[in-house]
């Protein structure tokens, strides 16, 4: 089996952009500063209007033994489609050595406008501003995307016995990464997360990495 990196990328802190990952590809995201993390969403490369489902994919990996809310195996799209778009082939963070049942990402929602303003400070720039860039990129309106709900790749945050969101710093470090296949042609849709208001970027905002990795044989 050989793996050959095909795009190598450092991705500004506080930004968006898009990766195109081609079926049987490797998307890998790569702590690339510290502890940061990344909202990450996947679109059909072919259709658009078919892009990953978070909590469908929560339920489903819950139901497959294979992850939940913390951490998933395979990524799912919306209905009516339902497709595997990708799987996590590898994740040494969310596999639960290190954060237990957290294991180290979180299934859910994105800053937003909304989000910095109760935080006081409004207008700051939040993963929204971010997507939207990211989809401008390949010509496309925030408005008519779905984006609410995104994979939150490294981000400690879990539910507490009120119902209340809860967040603490990522357990990834320098160099760790989790690696993606494609079970479809994608568009890898990436927020780098500007949040320094609370523990989920360890209250500074960084740059990221990511490859998109050529693979010949299955891993
Ligand atoms: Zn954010």
């Amino acid at each position: 089996m050989s793996w050959k990196v095909i795009q190598d990328r450092v991705v500004p802190r506080c930004s968006g952009t898009t990766a195109k990952v081609d079926k049987g590809q490797i998307l890998r995201i790569i702590e690339h500063e510290g502890k940061q993390v990344l909202d990450l969403t996947f679109l059909n490369a072919h259709n658009h209007k078919e892009s990953f489902a978070t909590e469908l994919s929560a339920i489903l990996n819950s139901m497959q033994g294979t992850g939940g809310y913390y951490r998933l195996k395979t990524l799912y799209s919306k209905p009516p489609f339902e497709n595997v778009m990708a799987t996590v082939v590898d994740d040494k963070v969310g596999d639960g050595a290190r954060g237990g049942v957290r294991a180290g990402h979180f299934m859910a929602g994105h800053c937003s406008r909304q989000l910095v303003a109760l935080r006081g400070i409004p207008g700051a720039r939040s993963c929204s501003d971010n997507l939207k860039d990211a989809f401008a990129e390949i010509g496309l309106r925030q408005e008519d995307c779905y984006d609410p709900s995104i994979f939150n790749v490294w981000m400690q945050s879990w539910i507490d016995d009120n119902g209340g969101m809860n967040w603490a710093r990522p357990l990834a470090e320098v160099g760790d990464y989790i690696d993606f296949r494609a079970d479809m042609d994608l568009v890898a849709v990436l927020s780098i997360c500007p949040t320094e208001f609370n523990a989920c970027n360890d209250f500074k905002a960084k740059a990221l990495r990511f490859q998109v990795i050529e693979t010949e044989g299955a891993k």
